[in-house]
Parts: structure tokens; sequence; C-alpha cells
């Protein structure tokens, strides 16, 4: 019987043993210095799934030193080719489990089975895609004009160690987009996982250990973020943070690395507008606008959830939109029918719902959903099903604020000039989507957009090899690409006087 199987049939996963899980640092799983240990939950049913160790600023010291220590010990002789090696056992041994990681994936924080499976190429080809890095990071040779002989070029330098600290809406591709260009790139790391999805972190540094990665290269200190979280933001031996999270937070974190003038990568939230012009393929826009909030249950930054709609198939398009939320399944994301799960916690349930109350005051009319979703088994979990609100304007707050949860706010809009200055009309820039048959409107979008991606009669779309990241206070710096490489590097100038 498969891992998954066994689940749906009242089983265990078998990384879930009953025993405490514990941190890796240095190579060695330990419990916290505190002794203390803290509960991860099934969101789809309230059941504690494991107690887990409470990282704290102890803990990050140590790990932060186990990091140091491998950074400068033989690590930093590994050549191009056995960093390279040991992203691809990686990716082996990701292939090998990646069922169980899904359901990892699924039982931590709720995302349907459907969309945990999903994640299959995009995961390996990440790690695969950092592989290929790792053997390309050169410097240049750069001609200069000073009088007498002098030779000058570049080095490409990993930047050291990199604390990084990752959310809870995707915990096994979050981990490989910070783990990857670090093991690419020879930088050590200290992950912090977000403390509502600390499982597939801790089985990942576990498989880290399996793949031959050094002791101390990789470290996982699960905790809280005003604790664990906050001291390694300020940690003065740290050189890097790559963050992913909300905006305030990305805030403190910059505060934070004031100290030591760290360096820091933000990839923060968004309210993403997603624009359909009448002339839009309607077939395929419906579950395209639809999807590009309803997918992982609005919990993706990039959620498209600001939907323009062209007045005049406006009422159409949102009744279509509307009913394909409705058909959706929603439940525990364990069941393979499910296409919608349940909200990560409670506090987020509340968070969301909160938002729907002030909807309706604000005016909106839901015309799916609109409240949470309760009996048929769903009593103890998180559930809000799809919902549209109609009659949205720009100055809602549904309209400005990121809800990250399935929850579209439908404007309608009457031409292009106009709907470009609303969508940009917002302190936020990282996804967007554009959806038209007309090409001219498709690049004149493409270009006025404020965002750092802009998707054309798609949404969503993500490759390794294709730069993501925000404008404004979406954040700063990329990952995927080679722009993702190179937030891992320092650059070095070097000067030979031959003459
Ligand atoms: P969300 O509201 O979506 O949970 P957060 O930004 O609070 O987003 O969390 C993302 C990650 O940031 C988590 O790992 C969390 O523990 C961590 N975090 C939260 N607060 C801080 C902080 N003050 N300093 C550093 N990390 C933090």
């Amino acid at each position: 019987m498969t891992v998954i199987q066994t689940l749906q049939q009242g089983g265990r996963h078998p990384f879930l043993d009953g025993k405490p899980k514990r941190m890796l640092i240095g190579g060695k799983w330990l419990e916290a210095a505190s002794g203390k240990t803290f509960e991860t939950i099934n969101p789809a049913t309230g059941e504690v799934l494991a107690q887990v160790a409470e990282g704290d600023k102890e803990d990050i010291d140590r790990a932060v030193a186990a990091a140091r220590a491998a950074f400068t010990g033989p690590w930093s002789r590994a050549t191009p080719y056995e960093r390279q090696a040991l992203l691809l056992k990686l990716a082996e041994l990701v292939e090998r489990d990646f069922e169980e990681l899904t359901a990892l994936d699924t039982l931590d924080m709720g995302a349907p089975l459907s969309r945990t499976r999903n994640n299959r190429a995009r995961a390996l080809g990440m790690l695969r895609y950092y592989a290929g890095q790792a053997t390309s990071i050169h410097g240049e040779t750069i001609p200069n004009s000073l009088p007498g002989e002098h030779v000058s070029f570049t080095l490409k330098e990993p930047v050291g160690v990199v604390g990084a600290i990752i959310p809870w809406n995707g915990p096994l591709t979050a981990t490989i987009w910070k783990i990857g260009p670090a093991l690419a790139t020879g930088c050590t790391v200290v992950l912090k996982p977000a403390e509502e999805a600390p499982l597939t972190p801790l089985r990942i540094a576990e498989l880290c250990m399996e793949a031959g990665v050094p002791a101390g290269v990789v470290n996982v200190v699960p905790g809280y973020g005003e604790t664990a979280g906050a001291a390694l933001a300020a940690h003065p031996d740290v050189d890097k943070v790559a963050f992913t999270g909300s905006c305030g937070t990305g805030q403190a974190i910059v505060r934070a690395s004031a100290g030591n003038l760290k360096r820091v990568s933000l990839e923060l939230g968004g309210k993403s507008p997603d624009i359909v012009f009448a002339d839009a393929h309607l077939e395929s826009a419906v579950p395209g606008a639809a999807m590009a909030v309803f997918a992982n249950s609005g919990q993706i930054c990039s959620a498209g959830t600001r939907l323009f709609v062209e007045k005049r198939v406006y009422d159409e398009f949102v009744g279509r939109v509307a009913e394909f939320g409705k058909a959706l399944k929603v439940g525990d994301g364990l069941r393979d029918e499910t296409q919608v799960g349940p909200l990560v916690s409670a506090q987020q349930l509340d968070r969301v719902t909160g938002y729907l109350a002030i909807g309706r005051q604000e005016g909106a009319r839901p015309l799916s959903g609109g409240e949470r979703l309760t009996g048929e088994g769903l009593d103890k979990g998180y559930f809000v099903p799809p919902t549209v609100f109609a009659d949205v304007n720009d100055s809602m707050r549904i309209a400005q604020e990121e809800i990250f949860g399935p929850v579209i706010s439908a404007i309608p809009f009457t031409d292009i000039e106009e709907v470009i200055a609303r969508s940009n009309a917002t302190t936020f820039g990282l996804g967007s989507g554009v959806w038209t048959r007309d090409v001219s409107k498709a690049h004149k979008l493409a270009r006025a957009i404020r965002a750092g991606s802009v998707w054309v009669n798609c949404y969503q779309a993500m490759d390794p090899a294709v730069p993501f990241g925000g404008y404004k206070m979406s954040g700063y710096g990329r990952e995927s690409g080679m722009q993702h490489v190179e937030e891992y590097l320092n650059v070095k100038a070097v000067w030979i006087r031959t003459g």
C-alpha cells in the first residue's frame, strides 16, 4: 500500500512515529536548548500531528555557529561538480520519497493532494536547475584603462551563512527554493520553517543528510517567528536573510538586518490584478481567473485577487467564475476528489472570515461562498468555500488588503488606460494577469503593469529558470533563474599588476 492509501484508510504517515521531532544542527538531531516543544496540527481535522522542538535564540546561535564552521571548513573547498552531485542526489531522494513528502505537506498545511502532487515537476526541476547552475558560476575578465599593465577580473564567491525564513503555504517547494541556491553556490543555511508547517522541511533535512550534505551545511531550526525567526534575522554572524512571508514581517526583518547590514531578499505579499478583456477566450479565462485565487485556498502570495473585468462582459463573466467556484469540491486534502482544502490555521480562518464580514459591510455582494463551511465532517477544520464578491470598488478594504483566502474581489472597468492606472494603484507589485486575444493589448499591459510577473492568458506559470519576485512592497530580490543564484553570491574584483 502506498503512503497515501495508508493515510486515506486511517493509517499513519511513516514520518509521524509519535516521537517529538528534533531540530538539525551541525549534522545532529537535537532537542531545543529549553527542552520546549510546540504542536503542529492538521488543519482539516484539528488533530495534533506531532510535537516539534521549539527553537529559540540559543538554538539559532548554535545553528549559526555550526553553519559558520561548515562554511569555513571543508565545504569551502567542495568543487562545483561535488556540489552539483549533492543536488542531483537530493533530487533523486526527493523523487524517491515524493509521495511521502506530498502527503506531509497535505497533512501539515491542508493543500489538497491534487495540488501537492502537481508540485513534482517543479520541486525536482528546481533541484536539477540549481545543480546545473553549480557548474556555471563564473566571474569575468574585464579590460581596464589604467596606465601600466594590470589584469582585472572578478570572482563570484558564496555570500556565506544564509538565514532562510519560510512560510507555510508550500513547505516542500519553499524549502527547496532556499536550500537549492545555497548548495549550488557553496553557502551554508540555517532554515527556520513556519510554525504552522514544520514537518516537510524537517523531512527534507533528513534527506539532505542521506544525500551526504556535510554536517552544518544545512541546519533546520523550527520555532516561532517572534523568537527563533527574529533571532536569525538579527544574528550578527548571518550574512544574508532570504525571507518569504508577509509584508509586516519583511519590514521587521529589514530593521533587524541593520545591525550587521546583512544582505536581505524578500518575497512578500500581493494584491495582484487579474484583468479580463471582453475579447478574451472566456472558456479558458473563467477557470484561469477562478484558480488564480482558489488554488491553495487563496494562500498564494501572487493570487490574482483583484479581478478587473471589462464592463460589457462583467455580469456574465463574474457569474461564471462564481459558478465555477461553487462546483469545486471543498474538503480534507487527503481525499483524491478534493480541489480546495482548509485554510492553514484557526488564526487564518478568523482573518479570512473577518474579511468576508468586512466585504458585506462595505456593500460588496457575495455571488458564491461568503461564510465558513461547516457540517459533513468539516466542523473541526478551517474551511472557507470559494467566494466571489461582485460590486466591489477600488476603495473597499477587500480590494486593497491581502486576504490570503479563497476570495475574489470582482471590479468592473471600461477602458485600457483606466484599468492600467487602477491595477497599479496598490502598494504591492507581485503578480498580474491579462486575458485578451489582442496581441497589442497584451504587449501594452505587459509593459505598463508594475509587477514582477505578468501572465497573459495563463496565471501562476512558474519555472525554475524564470525569475519570480516583487516590485514595490512585494519585496526585492528574485527567486528562480540566474538572478536567484546571484543573490547568494558576492562579487570580488581582483587586480594583478603584471607590468
Ligand atoms: P504569515 O502571516 O503568512 O504566517 P509571516 O510573515 O508571519 O506570514 O510568517 C512567515 C515566516 O516568518 C514564518 O516562518 C514566521 O515564523 C516568520 N516570522 C514571523 N515573524 C517574524 C519576525 N519578527 N522575525 C523573523 N521571522 C518572523
